[in-house]
């Protein structure tokens, strides 16, 4: 056995493992780019959260031809979701095909199973390494390119690249230590969610659980989102207002139970027969938004949550990551081919393209948490007129399914909403 040797060198070394860089390097991997992944988890363990791969991953996923090895994974195909009201009244289908996005529908997956199928596929190319329990510590940047510190097994070692990807997450702390500015703000509110492992003979299940199709319940201060991923498993958030577990299960377990089951019923069984008559097993996951001035830096560039954290509300986080591979990846391939550090200068047309889309994203996801979240009777009337106006007027469902495909943003414009409210009233 040969000692590692204690600076490496790599062309791309990325802190985080996430799907932002995971797709950067499955596009990089057939040009010979030496690239180094680092990540502080120990493996690709479950999140506990499905999330939704829509049409603009589909088709990322498609040019690396990797689509279709996704859908022989688990998941669930969605080719609508349904908009009640917080009794359970419908009040829009949001169908995909009404759409212009590449793919009229969109998978439900767990993360860790669709990061292991990018990660496996960098596995058959030596001039990739996936390090895990691998913390990134430090770097600066020199004419000599970039000199990155992690700490793997208690021992701190030292890798020159020529550029510095930060994948690390919404708390990033490369682009702490780059000093980019902005802000990193967190939502009021938060959700709690978990999962629901099925029998494996589910004949005997209420049909509201055993179908698969995916419903938010937007009531008063409350949403409820509950959706399949596979065959056996169902997910679900809850809105968790204020933050405040105490206060949502001042009435204890049973009661929020109880609430969720008139919506879906069967829900409270199976609920606790997973272990959720206890109100700790309900894993909150908060919610931030990540606004920033700039994405790179000389020798530093930023992907992912790491550059936009947003509200999931647009069910795109996940999605704008692998964009912003991307996009990325191209000028990446370029600058590497000009010096020893990949310079500001060479990144900017990666800023040009993306911050743009990212500031609407921000914006609708504000506005959506804005209006969703809201309890107030005014806002909730208001609110579900729009959504019976929207599923009424094919022009506006358009523009709602397109930008929830992620190919392109359309929000809606005052007039439209006007108009949504009109139709719907
Ligand atoms: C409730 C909820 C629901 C969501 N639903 C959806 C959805 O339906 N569709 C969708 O597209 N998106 C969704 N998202 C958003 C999505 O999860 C994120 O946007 C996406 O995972 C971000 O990916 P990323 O590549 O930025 O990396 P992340 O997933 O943030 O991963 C960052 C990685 O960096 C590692 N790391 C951090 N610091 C260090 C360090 N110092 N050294 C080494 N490694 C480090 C971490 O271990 C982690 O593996 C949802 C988010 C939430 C909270």
């Amino acid at each position: 056995m040969t000692a590692e040797p204690r600076i490496e060198a790599f062309d791309i070394v990325i802190s985080g493992a996430g799907i932002g860089a995971l797709t950067l390097a499955n596009y990089l991997a057939p040009m010979g780019f030496r690239i180094l992944i680092l990540d502080r988890r120990p493996a690709f363990d479950p999140v506990h959260r499905g999330e939704l791969v829509q049409p603009l991953g589909l088709s990322i996923l498609d040019e690396l031809s990797l689509l279709e090895d996704l859908k022989r994974t688990p998941h669930t195909l969605y080719k609508s979701f349904d908009f009640l009201d917080g009794r359970g009244r419908l009040l829009m289908r949001s169908s995909y095909d009404r759409g212009e996005a590449p793919y009229p529908y969109a998978l439900a997956i767990e993360p860790h199973q669709m990061d292991h199928l990018l990660a496996r596929n960098l596995s058959s190319h030596s001039h990739i390494v996936l390090r895990h329990e691998s913390d990134f510590r430090d770097f600066s940047v020199d004419a000599a390119g970039v000199r990155a510190t992690y700490e793997r097994g208690g021992e701190v070692r030292q890798v020159l690249a020529r550029i510095l990807v930060g994948d690390d997450g919404r708390h990033s702390r490369v682009r702490e230590l780059a000093r980019i500015p902005g802000t990193l703000t967190p939502y009021k509110d938060s959700y709690l969610g978990a999962s629901l492992l099925l029998p494996e003979d589910s004949s005997s299940l209420p049909p509201a659980i055993r179908e698969s199709s995916g419903r938010y319940f937007l009531g008063p201060r409350s949403i409820f989102f509950f959706f399949s991923v596979s065959e056996r498993r169902r997910f679900f958030l809850i809105l968790l207002p204020e933050r405040d577990r105490n206060k949502f299960f001042s009435n204890g377990v049973e009661a929020v139970l109880e609430r969720l089951d008139r919506l879906v019923p069967g829900f409270a069984e199976t609920a606790k027969e997973n272990g959720l008559d206890n109100p700790e097993k309900f894993t909150e996951l908060s919610v931030w938004k990540v606004d920033l001035e700039r994405w790179c830096d000389d020798g530093v560039v930023l992907i992912g949550d790491a550059a936009h954290a947003m509200n999931p509300h647009v069910a795109q986080g996940r999605n704008q990551a692998m964009e912003d591979a991307r996009v990325l990846a191209p000028i990446i391939a370029r600058a590497l081919l000009s010096g020893p550090l990949v310079r500001r200068e060479a990144l900017l047309p990666y800023e040009r393209a993306r911050i743009p889309v990212i500031r609407s994203l921000h914006r609708l996801a504000d506005e959506m948490t804005r209006v969703w979240n809201s309890g107030n009777p005014l806002v909730v009337r208001a609110r579900e007129a729009a959504f019976r106006g929207i599923g009424r007027t094919p022009s506006l469902q358009r523009k709602i399914v397109t930008t929830i495909g992620g190919s392109r943003i359309l929000p809606l414009t005052p007039w439209d909403k006007i108009r949504a409210l009109g139709a719907g009233l």
